[in-house]
Parts: C-alpha cells; sequence; structure tokens
C-alpha cells in the first residue's frame, strides 16, 4: 500500500505567516532595519532550507547581512553527513560566545541535520549555553511560531523530536541566485546505506505533489532562471508514494515541457534506481543538462555490499555504457568513500580500477567518518590513519590526472555557457559554466550575467577551463 506523506495543512502555514506579521510589526517601528545572518553548511538541500528561512525572515522585515557582529539573529544551517563539518560547526558557534556578549540581546539559532542527533543536541543543551533556539529540519516550517516564542517569554527552545517528516509548502522563499534556482522534488531517504547519517536525521521518502512542483518550475522560467536543479536524497524514488502513477523520468519529460529559456538538472541518483527509462528521457529531452551525478561510493563487491548500496561494481559499469550509448557527451561525475570499515588497501585497488574504466569528469572525494547510531560505525576498522590518507592520496592523484586530461580535451572547442557569476580574479571576471556543468574562467562585461554564450575554450587545468566570449555582434560581411 502507498503511504500518504503527511502534508502540513495550508491553516497551520497562515498560522506561521501570522507570526511572521506579528515579529514585522515588532521590527518596523525600529529606527534600523535588523538584520540576520544565515550560515549554511552541507548539501543543495540544506541551501534550499537556508532560502526557506531567509524567506521567513524577509516576511518578519528583517534585512540579511554577513557579519555576525551586526547581526540581531543569527542561524547556523548545520550538516551531520561527516565529522569534518560537525567540528567547524561547533568552533564558529563556540566563537558567537563573543558575539552575544557584545549584543546579549542577539538570538542564536542552530537547525540543520545535526541539532535532529539526540546527542549533539545535548551537547548544545549543556555546553552552549548561548544558544537560543535549535531545532531539526522536520521542525523548520515552525520557524517564525519559534522566534516570537524566544521574543516574547524568557528560556530556551529545543525542538528535535524525532519524526518520520512531513511536507510543508506555501513557506515564502528568498532565493540566494538570480541565475540558478534549486526546487526540492522530494525529501529524506529510505536507503539506510551503512555509514549515512541522512536517513536517520531527514526521515523517510516523501515526495512534492508534481502540481506543485511544476508551478514552481513556471514560476522560476518566468522570472527568467537560466538553471533549475531538482533536488533530492535520491530522486530516482520520486512518486513511489504518491497515489499518482508517476515517476522521476516521467516528472522530467513534464519539467521540460515548461515554456523559458533555462537547463535541468538534478541530483541525486542513485545507481540502483537509474533506469534505462530515464537515460531515454535525459537524452530526448533538450533542456535536459547532458550530466549526471551518479555516486558509485566504492569500486569493491564486498564493500558495495557492506555499504548496503545494492549494486555491483558491473551493474555500475553496464549503467555507464547504457547511458553512453544514450549521450555521448554525458559529463559524469561521483563520490568516492575512501577507508569504510573494513575496507582493505587492496579491495581500494577496485575503487582505482573502476576511476580509469569509467574516466569520470569529477569526483566528491571523502575519508569515511564514523557516524553514531549507523551500522557502520558498530564496524570493526583496522586500517590506520595512516594507510587511509595514502590511499585517499592515490584517489586524488589519479582523479586529477584524469579530470586535467578530460578538461585538456576541450582547448579549441566552442562551447554554449551560461554565465553564472562574476569573480575576484581581474583577467577573468566571470564564471560560466558548460552544459556539462564544467567550470569556465572568462572576461567580459558583468552585465552578461545571466545569458548564454559561447566561449572558445583556450587553456584548461585540473579544476577548470579558460575561455574567450565569442562576439554577440553580426560578422562583418566579407570583401
Ligand atoms: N543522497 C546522496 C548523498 C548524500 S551524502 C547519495 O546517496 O548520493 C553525500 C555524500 O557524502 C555521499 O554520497 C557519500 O559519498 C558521502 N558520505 C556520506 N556519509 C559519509 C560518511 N559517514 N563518511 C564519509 N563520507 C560520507
Ligand atoms: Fe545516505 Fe545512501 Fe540515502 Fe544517499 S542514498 S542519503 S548515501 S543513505
Amino acid at each position: 500500500m502507498k503511504r500518504t506523506a503527511t502534508l502540513i495543512s495550508p491553516e497551520e502555514i497562515a498560522l506561521q505567516r501570522e507570526y511572521c506579521t506579528r515579529i514585522l510589526e515588532m521590527n518596523q517601528p525600529l529606527p534600523e532595519k535588523p538584520l540576520a545572518f544565515v550560515d549554511t553548511y552541507g548539501c543543495q538541500q540544506n541551501e534550499a532550507d537556508s532560502e526557506r528561512l531567509r524567506g521567513y525572515l524577509d516576511e518578519m522585515g528583517y534585512g540579511f547581512t554577513q557579519d555576525e557582529n551586526a547581526a540581531a539573529v543569527i542561524i547556523i544551517n548545520t550538516c551531520a553527513v561527516r565529522e569534518h563539518a560537525e567540528l567547524r560547526v561547533l568552533g564558529n558557534v563556540g566563537a558567537l560566545t563573543h558575539t552575544k556578549r557584545k549584543n546579549p540581546n542577539q538570538i542564536i539559532c542552530l537547525c540543520g541535520c545535526m541539532m535532529q542527533e539526540a546527542h549533539m543536541a545535548e551537547k548544545i543543551k549543556q555546553s552552549f549555553r548561548h544558544v537560543d533556539l535549535v531545532f531539526g529540519p522536520h521542525a523548520l516550517w515552525r520557524f517564525p511560531e519559534f522566534l516570537w516564542r524566544i521574543h516574547t517569554r524568557r528560556g530556551r527552545i529545543f525542538e528535535t523530536t524525532d519524526d518520520p517528516g512531513s511536507i510543508a509548502e506555501g513557506i515564502p522563499v528568498v532565493r540566494q541566485n538570480g541565475v540558478k534556482a534549486w526546487v526540492s522534488v522530494m525529501y529524506g531517504c529510505n536507503n539506510f546505506c551503512t555509514y549515512c547519517v541522512v536517513p536517520f536525521v531527514r526521515g523517510r521518502e516523501r515526495s512534492r505533489a508534481p502540481g506543485v512542483i511544476l508551478d514552481e518550475i513556471r514560476e522560476l522560467a518566468a522570472a527568467g532562471y537560466k538553471e533549475i536543479t531538482l533536488l533530492g536524497q535520491n530522486v530516482n524514488s520520486y512518486g513511489k508514494d504518491l497515489e499518482e502513477n508517476v515517476d522521476f523520468a516521467w516528472l522530467l519529460e513534464r519539467a521540460n515541457e515548461v515554456e523559458g529559456e533555462f537547463l535541468l538538472r538534478f541530483m541525486t541518483s542513485h545507481p540502483k534506481d537509474a533506469s534505462q527509462g530515464l537515460f531515454e528521457t535525459m537524452a530526448r529531452c533538450e533542456k535536459v543538462a547532458p550530466q549526471l551525478h551518479l555516486p558509485v561510493q566504492a569500486g569493491n563487491d564486498r564493500v558495495l555490499k557492506a555499504m548496503n548500496r545494492g549494486y555491483t561494481s558491473a551493474g555500475y559499469l553496464d549503467l555507464v555504457s547504457r547511458l553512453r550509448a544514450l549521450i555521448p557527451n554525458i559529463v559524469l561525475t561521483s563520490d568516492i568513500i575512501v577507508g569504510f570499515p573494513g575496507e582493505t588497501t587492496e579491495e581500494f585497488e577496485d575503487t582505482l580500477e573502476i576511476l580509469k574504466r569509467v574516466e569520470f569528469d569529477a569526483l566528491f572525494t571523502f575519508i569515511y567518518s564514523p557516524r553514531q547510531g549507523t551500522p557502520a560505525a558498530k564496524m570493526d576498522d583496522p586500517a590506520s590513519k595512516e594507510e587511509k590518507a595514502a590511499n585517499f592520496q592515490r584517489l586524488i592523484d589519479l582523479q586529477n590526472e584524469i579530470s586535467a586530461r578530460k578538461h585538456a580535451a576541450y582547448v579549441g572547442k566552442t562551447v554554449r555557457c551560461l554565465i553564472d557569476g562574476t569573480s575576484e580574479d581581474p583577467r577573468n571576471n566571470l564564471s560560466a559554466r558548460t552544459a556539462g556543468n564544467r567550470l569556465v574562467h572568462v572576461s567580459g562585461d558583468p552585465s552578461l550575467v545571466g545569458s548564454y554564450r559561447d566561449v572558445t575554450i583556450t587553456h584548461a587545468n585540473t579544476w577548470a577551463l579558460f575561455g574567450e566570449l565569442r562576439s554577440t555582434e553580426p560578422m562583418p560581411a566579407e570583401t
């Protein structure tokens, strides 16, 4: 039987917006607009969540600042995927004791995945007493109510109850970028890869209704957004929990029909659910970028099984060859974990092997980080730190060589790019992206940001391409 996702009722969202109005009425008489500082760690889903928090804050009459000292409200949206990110958050939150000492009325809020871990919320309660408000991803939609309570009553708020998760529509959004936008298509994860904390902190898979997603894409396209990325922990699970008989390939095809000049990207695709139908849809839809992020994690079958990934290296290679048969110019990227508990150096050689066989355009590489409560954290982990670090370095060296070679193949070609931002480098003051999402540095007029332009690639390195804008003026007639 299909599970119907818990939709937060429109009345409940309306109540939250009423809290926004009450805070707005409190803020309006102030001589200057109070400011909020929103800091985001981790994945694009967190970026998208922060855009909703900014939407609420904007409705409450806050402006935005990058300076913690100037902020009346500080929000740190945290990530729990690896220990490294958690330590950075704790360091930065610790440093906020100074800003709060200077400004005792400052309100400090922590949210995101780290706060949904019971031991972490407890640590904040006991050891970070300057933090006023803590809430997990499940309670984000109630942020206005929490902030109102902090403003009007004494005491701290901790709202981190475990929850399978819900869907909240109708929260205002302030987007960070006028060219590229995120659209969540689903939340949560049911896969329980043995190393991963996400299913514990983000709840069960639940899909947004297709009509709501397509309306959002239509609005973004009409507002001139040039790149729309559909988000989910595993977008290939889209629709499994809905009454309608729809899947992600179907959604992508409908999104492709939306009028406008924009590219569609999506992430993340789990290899075990990546279907031939999805590849065919990608090949057929002209707005869908020739790019796929398909995390393989490891190349050894015993390790993949211990990770509970649900595919073998041969199965993965088969996916890649079928995809390349349909979309020869596909840009492929992946995630790799080095040093999963029990992975021997001999088993790690299979990861290098898969890199050589696939030749990814780029990789996101991680050393395994034990996450409390996950099955892998209880597995024997005999490999030394040094052995893992040495293997990690070999991985990086091999990928750098592959990326440099793949980038070098662009030199001399003219490719259509989206000019997506400016940069500090005076020689290359603009950044751009190929359809496959490779980074290109160019120089040109900043007014070009947000437009598609042909760029001739002049040189390349491991990390990026460098090019010259082709003239947009008509060529003079030959005499
Ligand atoms: N849902 C996405 C990714 C979520 S986390 C997917 O399945 O692809 C992003 C990446 O972080 C993962 O792909 C994995 O490579 C890495 N990761 C997750 N948990 C980790 C851990 N405990 N240690 C090291 N890397 C981890
Ligand atoms: Fe984590 Fe696996 Fe779910 Fe990705 S698919 S979020 S790696 S459990």
